[in-house]
């Protein structure tokens, strides 16, 4: 719990902090950031000469599966992928089974990560309970057992009536509603984006309207109730308008997208790879430019995963079958350096959007180093080069795009509490 992190680049935008420093940590705290440290008698180093060095990354959006659906990734495996990818707390969506809309189950997921992973996971709760769309759940309740956010995540609230009382109900109770924007009856059969490759394979589409309408709708529930809201894995150039032009007007609303919508494009599904499936769908090269320059302007707050581990038998079948999602937790830093190679983000600009804003967003006490915080730190190698290959991946689960592709950057330590949960 005591280390020395000497001589990184410490980029640390809570702080206006971008220079080479020491990190001194004491019993898992910070205790100074500084230059020329001396590591007190007994106290490990790490150099960290060469490398960046930041607050603990956040994925504010994972699917860890358990409890129930622990075939694909469980807490122990989800938060080893964690710390491999160089993150040091996750909030996991409530889609589990049981779905997590009491105290029982938040319980159960501080308790069995608390003891057995190696990250911090804080649960977010469901928006109704069963995630049925029908009635609220107990956000009090979910609050006081640890959940940070609520969110039906994996389908949206249909009833526009509910959404309006969750969102005033998760006012009162301080807790952020994550909307997970779909208009499933534009959705309809649809498995991919609706366009031109979509024709073109003979697949169903999926309108970009289905994303937009739903934004739509919520961010002026936001407006009308006076709530935060936070829109999750956003992909559509038409919903980045809506939320820049509510932000504008100052609409408390906050939004997330995910590495592969600034990644890839729907032509990834040609071939038809059930490995570039998921919801909302891959869109075209003029969304991955809208996403980026929305990451550039500030309309995005956050770079979240969306980790979705399914197994292969679940992926391993006609691409109409498959069911949707990636991975996403040990390839997310490498693909978002990208966006500081490509002169899109600054990196102080790419942490911000990876530890400092989901900290906040979702009011957790992280995505700092500033004397006295938590000391959960990861040390970032932006020159390391590999390969993503399916057998060297922590996750139990391994339906990921990004698989054979060469990558540069990698978490060289990750550090939870001033522990080396994870090294290079
Ligand atoms: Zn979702």
């Amino acid at each position: 719990m005591n280390l020395l992190v000497q001589g990184g680049r410490v980029i640390d935008p809570s702080q206006g902090i971008d220079e080479v420093l020491d990190i001194l940590v004491e019993n898992g705290a910070v205790k100074e950031v500084g230059k020329g440290l001396k590591a007190p008698a007994g106290v490990e180093t790490i150099d960290a000469s060469g490398k960046i060095v930041t607050p603990g990354l956040i994925d504010m959006h994972v699917h860890l599966r358990d409890p129930g659906l622990e075939y694909k990734e469980d807490i122990v495996s989800g938060s080893k992928a964690a710390a491999a990818g160089g993150f040091t707390s996750v909030a996991c969506m409530p889609n589990t089974k049981p779905v997590n809309d009491n105290k029982a189950v938040s319980t159960y997921i501080i308790a069995k990560a608390k003891a057995e992973g190696l990250v911090n996971v804080f649960p977010i709760g469901s928006i109704t309970q069963g995630s049925h769309g029908e009635r609220l759940s107990e956000m009090g309740e979910l609050k006081e057992s640890g959940c940070v956010a609520v969110s039906d995540d994996g389908r949206p609230v249909i009833n526009s009536e509910l959404m309006r009382r969750a969102l005033e109900y998760a006012k009162g109770m301080g807790i952020m509603v994550i909307s997970h924007a779909e208009d499933l009856t534009l959705v309809g059969e649809g498995v991919m984006n609706e366009g031109f490759v979509s024709t073109e394979l003979g697949l169903k589409g999926i309108p970009w309207a289905a994303e937009d309408a739903a934004t739509s709708r919520d961010v002026y529930l936001a407006e009308f109730t006076g709530s935060p809201l936070h829109i999750a894995h956003v992909s559509t150039k038409g919903s980045l308008r809506i939320i820049r032009n509510a932000k504008a007007r100052g609409v408390q609303v906050t939004c997330e997208t995910a590495p592969h919508y600034f990644s890839l494009t729907d032509d990834a599904v040609r071939g038809y790879d059930t490995n570039a499936k998921m919801n909302p769908p891959l869109r075209t090269a003029d969304d991955v430019a809208a996403v980026k320059e929305a990451l550039k302007d500030g309309t995005i707050d956050a770079i979240a995963t969306d980790h979705a581990p399914h197994h292969l038998d679940e992926k391993d079948v006609e691409f109409n079958e498959a069911l949707n999602g990636i991975i996403g937790l040990e390839t997310s830093l490498p693909l978002s350096l990208r966006l500081v190679e490509e002169g899109v983000l600054t990196l102080p600009a790419l942490v911000e959007k990876m530890a400092c804003n989901p900290a906040k967003i979702l009011g957790i006490n992280r995505g700092t180093l500033k004397a006295g915080a938590v000391a959960d730190i990861t040390v970032i190698d932006p020159s390391a080069e590999w390969t993503v290959e399916a057998d060297k991946l922590a996750s139990k689960s391994k339906n990921s795009p990004f698989l054979g592709w060469s990558v540069k950057g990698a978490a060289a330590y990750t550090i939870v509490g001033g522990r080396v949960v994870y090294k290079r």
